[in-house]
Parts: structure tokens; sequence; C-alpha cells
């Protein structure tokens, strides 16, 4: 453990906004690194699910070159896998805002001007103009392109537009500071990569710290992923889900199996992820795996245990790279350095490019149709959406009436949207049936003609000092 004492000696973080634009020149032990990164890897997760013990987690990080370590340690953690590195954006975004909460107006004032000069990959437009100090340590307003504002501000309109210049005022400086952090955090975990891979590889010590990380962080990539990312597919709802939510290519490769046929290697690489992250839980892929697997006749129970288990447990991290996998998007599905043309018995791949049209009319009409849209015209294009997804979107329409037109990125999407959707009318219906059943109890609630009772009498009451007597009395 660390400790505290030699910690509070030191410079304190506490109060202050750090924004970690310079790498500390310290050196700790290992057991400090892996203490230090585990203890901000708990803080960073208590911090973003809005836990309120998080602040109990703060003394830890007291001092500013510690706290500056276990945050770069994270980066290095973080950087070559794009789950971690959203989760990890996300969690140092929610510290930022607890310190600037804490923090006093000139350690405020300090994060902003530290961010203003931060060398942005985007050039110097992106670089705030203009500070207009007042007589006062904190900006009351600062001024910057219009372009560079956080998109809540401009559609909150909450800032004022002139010449292309916005001048935002001080109550929304936190946006400001969270967007320049955030863009900076992506691009520095994006450049990184490469060079931590050489760094990992010099030095045994980091590695091990950072593979004995590795499984904490895993776990909270999982919980999270299924809580916000899922749509909470189970065995129980699978059917359902797969006749109603599935985008086409998901509901094509299922049908595959099910017709009895073997699904190749590149198939199961595309559908494995696809049901991890839309929620399907370990347990209950291996059992829905084996049952598909074992239509086919060539496939033995051995063979998917000792063969198509691992994979499965490896999509899940819990083999291998121990690293969750996600479904692959719309986009690299089309590629076909990715997902080649299939031959023969291959079903990979986006059916709106892998299928012979009428193949696709029939897999369309089976799963509650869409397959009109297979003759609108699909110009104009819409943005960089290749004709399939501008098809697929079509087909969610047709299938989802009244929702809106969004070309298709990525099969989840699809998914989400459906799910959603289906919810939404759950809760519609359930509130009409509701507000219709206070109806019927209104009109069915005639006043009752009757007049009460009304006992003009004296009420005869017992008081304690006469009880016995009246008690007596009574018998
Ligand atoms: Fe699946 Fe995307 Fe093709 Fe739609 S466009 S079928 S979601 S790969």
């Amino acid at each position: 453990m660390l400790d505290i004492s030699d910690v509070l000696a030191s410079q304190q973080v506490l109060g202050t906004v750090p924004v970690y634009l310079n790498t500390p020149d310290a050196i700790f032990s290992q057991e400090i690194l892996q203490e230090l990164g585990q203890t901000r890897l708990e803080l960073l997760e208590k911090v973003k699910n809005d836990d309120p013990g998080a602040s109990g987690f703060l003394p830890l990080l007291f001092d500013a070159e510690m706290d500056a370590v276990s945050h770069f340690l994270l980066r290095v953690l973080c950087c070559n896998d794009g789950a971690a590195s959203i989760w990890m954006i996300d969690a140092e975004e929610a510290l930022l805002k607890l310190r600037w909460e804490q923090a006093s107006d000139e350690e405020q004032c300090a994060a902003l001007k530290q961010m203003n000069f931060v060398p942005e990959s985007q050039g110097p437009r992106s670089r705030w103009v203009n500070l207009l100090v007042t007589g006062e340590s904190m900006p009351y307003a600062v001024s910057m392109p219009f372009t560079d504002l956080p998109p809540k501000l401009l559609a909150e309109r909450r800032c004022k537009l002139r010449k292309g210049l916005a001048t935002v005022e001080r109550q929304d400086f936190l946006p400001l500071l969270c967007q320049c952090f955030r863009r900076h955090l992506q691009t520095v975990l994006q450049k990184s990569g490469q060079h931590v891979e050489l760094l990992l590889r010099d030095s045994e010590q980091l590695k091990q710290t950072v593979d004995h990380l590795r499984p904490q962080l895993e776990q909270f990539l999982l919980s999270s992923r299924g809580d916000e990312a899922g749509v909470n597919l189970q065995l129980s709802n699978f059917q359902e889900m797969y006749e109603k939510s599935f985008p086409p290519c998901m509901q094509y490769l299922v049908k595959f199996q099910r017709d009895g046929k073997h699904l190749k290697h590149l198939g199961r690489k595309q559908l494995r992820p696809l049901l991890r992250e839309a929620g399907l839980p370990l347990e209950e892929a291996l059992a829905w795996w084996r049952r598909e697997f074992l239509r086919d006749v060539t496939v033995t129970q051995e063979s998917f245990d000792s063969e198509h288990a691992y994979h499965i447990k490896h999509a899940y991290g819990l083999e291998g790279k121990r690293k969750p996998a996600y479904g692959w998007s719309c986009w690299r599905t089309l590629d076909q350095m990715q997902f080649p043309v299939p031959k023969g018995p291959e079903a990979h791949g986006c059916p709106f490019k892998s299928l012979e049209e009428a193949d696709l009319r029939e897999l369309l009409r089976q799963h509650g149709g869409g397959d009109e849209v297979l003759t609108q015209e699909v110009s104009p294009p819409v943005g960089l959406a290749a004709s399939e997804q501008i098809c697929c979107a079509r087909v969610f329409q047709s299938r989802h009436p009244g929702s809106e037109f969004e070309a298709m990125k990525h099969p989840m999407q699809f998914l989400r949207r459906s799910h959603a959707y289906y919810a939404a009318q759950l809760a519609g219906e359930a509130e009409a049936s509701s507000a219709a059943q206070v109806q019927v109890m209104k009109e069915n609630c005639v006043p009752n003609p009757k007049k009460p009772r009304i006992c003009r009498k004296p009420l005869r009451v017992a008081q304690l000092d006469q009880f016995d007597e009246y008690f007596q009395f009574k018998k």
C-alpha cells in the first residue's frame, strides 16, 4: 500500500484541475505503479458511474505527480483498444468535471489557459482566439472560431456569434474545457498506439504492470458495455429479436445455420461479436452456438468443445488476448479485403452485396418485408454511405413505420434502434391502456343518488374515569 503520510507531504493535486499535457518525470517501483493504476481504475469507474463513494478514493491521488503517473499509466493500458479508449475518455472527463466543481477560480482559470495552448492537430484555428480578461483572474468570456464550439452550446444558443467568432460566457467554460480535453485525449490515445507497443517490448516491468491491470479494466468494460450498449439479448427473447430487430446480415447468418448448413469461418467471425455486443451472456452463447453447430451432422460434441467453444470464449475476452471482440461495422463488412465475396457454401458479408437479388428479396420478405426498397433509386448518396447501407436504412424504415431515415453504419445500430422503437411502442401502449382504464373507471363511477345517513343523536363516549361504571351498567 502507498504511504499516505508521504503523499500528503508532497505537492497536492486537490483543488486543482489537471489536464495532463506533460508527462511526469518520475520513477516509481513496480508495486507502487500497480497500486496507482488499480486505484485510478477504481476511481474512474466510480466517478463515471456517479458513485458517491468516489470521494473516498481521492486522497490516494492527492499527490500531483502520482496522479499524473496514474493517468499516463492508464493511457498505456487503454491506447491500443477502441472500447478501452472510449471508457477512459468518458471517465477522465467525469473526473475533470468533479475536480472543476471543487477548484477555485484561479485553478479553473489555470486549466483553461493550459488547454488554450495545446498544440492541437487541427491547427491554430482550433485555439481559443482571445481571453478577454477583466480585472479578475478569471476571464468573463472567451472568443473562438464558432466551428470549434461544443455542439451543445451552439444548439442551445448559449453564445454570441459575430463575424465567425463565438463568445462564450463564464458559466459555459466547463463544456469548452471538456471538449478540448476530450479532443486532446482522443488524439494522444490514437497516436500513441505504436509508440506504446515499442515501449512495452523494451520494458518488461511496465508490461507486467499493464498485464496486471488488464483483467480489472476488462471487467469494467464488460459491465459498462452490457448496460449501455447491449439490447439485453437472451435465449428467452432470441427468437423474437431475430424476427423483429436483427439486421438482414445477422438474420441471414442465423437462418443459414438453422437450415442445417455449416457456417464457415468468416460467417462465424462476423456473428460471434455481434451476439456478444447485443448482450447474450457467455453461458447462453455457448448453449446457442452448440445447438446451432450440432445441426450440422459433421460437427460433434467433442469438436465443438475443443475448437468452437474456445473461439466463443475468445470473443468474450476470456481467452487469447483477453479483449472482448466488437462487431464489424457495415463499412468493414462491405470491404472486400475483410470479407471477400462469399463462394460456394459461405454466408458472410452484407447480404445487400453478397446475395443474388432473388435470394435477397426472399430474405427480406421472410423477415417482415422491406424488399420493395430494392426497386427504389438509392441516389442521391447520403454522405459517405454506400448504396447497401442506404438500402438497409430503407429496409429499417419500412419495418419500423414512422422511424427516421438514418444511413446504416453498424449492424448494432440497426439492432439498437429497433429495440428502442419497440420499447417506445410498448411504453406508449402501456400509457394508452392505463389512460383508457382511468377513463372507464371515471365512466363507471356514477355518483350515489342516495343521501348518506346522518346520525343526529349525540354520540355516547365512555370516558376513561367512567369506563368501569359504564361497562357494568351496560351489562
Ligand atoms: Fe448488415 Fe450493415 Fe449490411 Fe445492413 S448494411 S445488412 S447492417 S452489414
